[in-house]
């Protein structure tokens, strides 16, 4: 039994270094991503992705999707955003036409 109670320890100190070093990257990522000088632009004068209203090809890769954010609490959308695929941020300077 002594065996298994070894490997469950070694699995759980696996799982605390995987979300240990997850938890890192997502916040390297968050950081590299506010570091970088966001583009101003018009929502409007990006290509749509697929029928979406929102959802915007990015300018800048032309791979990634902007998807719109919204504020965490009120739902909201807010004026910033940002490429899910290369972390481009974006300011939309026509911000009160996608909210309204
Ligand atoms: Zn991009």
């Amino acid at each position: 039994m002594i065996i298994v109670r070894i490997t469950i320890a070694i699995v759980a100190v696996i799982i605390g270094i995987t979300g240990a070093i997850a938890m890192w990257l997502l916040e390297r990522k968050i950081k590299d991503r506010q570091r970088r000088k966001p583009i101003r632009l018009k929502h409007s004068s990006l290509r749509r992705v697929g029928d979406s209203m929102f959802k915007s090809e990015c300018p800048k890769c032309r791979e990634g999707t902007l998807p719109v954010t919204r504020d965490q609490k009120t739902l909201k959308v807010i004026a910033e955003d940002y490429c899910l695929l290369c972390g481009q941020r974006f300011i939309y300077t026509d911000f009160e036409r996608i909210a309204n």
